[in-house]
């Protein structure tokens, strides 16, 4: 398995779990040439989760695409990386129970909110705050497009409070 960072193939496992209910299993590796992390799976070859989109449309489910959304709601909020890795694979738990089922993408969103509000109250805010347009435009893409620029903005906002006048 090559380092997403250097190439190189040489890591080592760090850490190991189960995840999707036992179905498939997590391990973070750690390159030994640089040092970067990150996490490989291992599954039963299966069929995948799929999202039916509200144009009918059907697509892969995206675990990447999810966790950017959700770390883009998080932003500067105490939600740890493994907080919000955690989230997404309880999803993903969820959704093998209910193996062969097409997901309605809508229901992503739901499923995220309900795990964020305990987590943290600002992050869920935003979430749901965009959510709600999500909703209506019912596409998955605009609703990652819309949380990046909610993040630009407030990187905007920062920047403005910092600079010396
Ligand atoms: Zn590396």
């Amino acid at each position: 398995m090559r380092c997403p960072e250097c190439d190189a193939t040489e890591n080592r496992v760090v850490d190991t779990r189960a995840s999707r209910g036992g179905r498939a299993v997590r391990r973070r590796r750690e390159c030994t040439v640089c040092g970067a992390r990150f996490t490989t799976y291992e599954y039963v070859e299966e069929r995948p989760i799929q999202v039916l989109k509200r144009s009918g449309a059907i697509e892969d489910f995206d675990r990447t695409k999810l966790l950017r959304s959700v770390k883009i709601a998080c932003a500067k909020r105490p939600v740890s990386a493994h907080d919000m890795e955690r989230l997404i694979d309880d999803i993903e738990d969820d959704f093998s129970r209910q193996a062969g089922v097409e997901i309605p993408s809508v229901t992503l969103g739901s499923l995220v909110m309900q795990r964020l509000g305990p987590l943290d109250r600002v992050a869920y805010v935003r979430y749901a705050s965009v959510y709600r347009n999500f909703q209506e435009a019912g596409e998955f893409q605009e609703f990652v497009d819309e949380m990046a620029a909610v993040e630009a903005r407030d990187e905007q906002r920062r920047n403005q409070v910092e600079l010396p006048i």
